[in-house]
């Protein structure tokens, strides 16, 4: 059992069933999820028998920092960490004005095989546990010092791939209990898996759903995107429109600019005509090229004239800061490299 994977009902409930009361699971989750240690032992104020046999049945899940980059352009900082079966994820640490910020992975490698994306590249390896997904911003937080306001998970891996540990992962992050992060500073990125999308909506989250969209018609999208070929980009307008109509919250459209692929004043007027109905916010990241595949940036200028006939459309658009340029470019990269260097030792 993955003791840190426990919501705090649970935890209260497998420490009963080891003959402990309920302030014990207090003590621990506190020691888990907002003091952030990263063993028992730190945790003194347990009774010395209870924390051995904790670390003898239930071992702790906690991420070693494999590599850590940081930028010198933004103070941006690329983490590579270490699960504990010697799998590798990336996470980034970036600051805003509003606050600091974290990049998460959702798995362990990808099966979405998105055309421009070096996370997939491999496929997928497995899932993260709630965990995993945690103990990213916690050792980052940590690490750093500072405090973290805002979570995206936007790195490796397709989150509602992995529904169920993103449903557990999100309830913890944000409870009261826990690091307690806003929901409406949490956004989850999506490459448009319809039926979970519409699940999504149920929970009623305050966060953000944003939307991989990069595409304005089924065919174009299709050539950047295999997902494109289960759902329809009709499909994906009304589960966007369900999801704002459930939860009030505004979905927003990542747009991935490629050039000579996506990025002609005509792709501008179809994405308005797409974005307008649902005001939608719309997130321009010009594409980070990998060297497995041949795509290149848009231009300066076709950026801007992008962005621009977005604007007098009365569309919310930005351009994604490319942060951290200089230490490995797009998602999926730093793992890459380190998988190409083999084993350790
Ligand atoms: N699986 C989720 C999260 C993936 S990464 C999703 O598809 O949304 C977050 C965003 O970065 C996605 O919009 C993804 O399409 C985009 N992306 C991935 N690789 C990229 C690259 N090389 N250049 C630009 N955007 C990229």
């Amino acid at each position: 059992m993955d003791i840190k994977s426990l919501d705090f009902l649970q935890l209260k409930e497998t420490l009963a069933g080891l003959g402990e009361k309920p302030f014990r699971a207090a003590q621990l989750y506190d020691w888990m999820h907002v003091k952030l240690a990263d063993s028992y032992e730190e945790m003194t104020n347990l009774p010395a028998n209870l924390r051995k046999r904790l670390s003898e049945e239930y071992p702790l899940t906690v991420l070693k920092v494999e590599r850590e980059q940081t930028s010198r352009i933004d103070g941006t900082k690329k983490f590579l960490f270490e699960l504990p079966d010697g799998n590798f994820v990336e996470s980034v640490f970036m600051r805003y004005k509003h606050g600091n910020s974290v990049c998460i992975s959702s798995q362990v490698g990808c099966r979405m095989g998105c055309r421009f994306c070096a996370s997939t590249l491999d496929g997928l390896e497995r899932n993260l546990m709630p965990s995993e997904m945690l103990d990213q911003i916690y050792r980052i937080s940590k690490i750093t010092g500072e405090r973290v306001s805002n979570v995206v998970v936007m790195g490796t891996g397709e989150p509602m791939d992995n529904y169920e540990n993103l449903i557990a992962f999100l309830h913890m992050l944000t409870d009261e209990h826990g690091l307690h992060i806003s929901q409406r500073n949490v956004t989850v990125s999506t490459c448009g898996i319809v039926p979970k999308m519409y699940e999504l909506a149920e929970h009623k989250f305050q966060i953000t759903l944003a939307l991989s969209l990069h595409a304005t018609t089924n065919e174009k999208r299709k050539k950047l995107m295999p997902i494109a070929n289960r759902y329809t980009i009709e499909e994906l307008m009304k589960a966007c429109s369900n999801y704002f109509d459930k939860t009030g919250r505004r979905i927003t459209f990542e747009y991935s600019l490629v050039g000579g692929v996506n990025d002609t004043e005509q792709d501008a007027k179809e994405l308005i005509g797409l974005a307008r109905p649902l005001c939608c916010h719309v997130n321009l990241i010009p594409v980070n090229p990998i060297k497995e595949r041949d795509y290149v940036q848009s231009g300066r200028q076709q950026i801007d004239a992008f962005k621009n006939k977005l604007e007098k459309n009365g569309i919310n658009v930005t351009i994604r800061r490319e942060m951290g340029r200089d230490i490995d470019g797009a998602c999926g990269q730093l793992r890459r490299r380190r998988l190409g260097e083999g084993k350790k030792g």
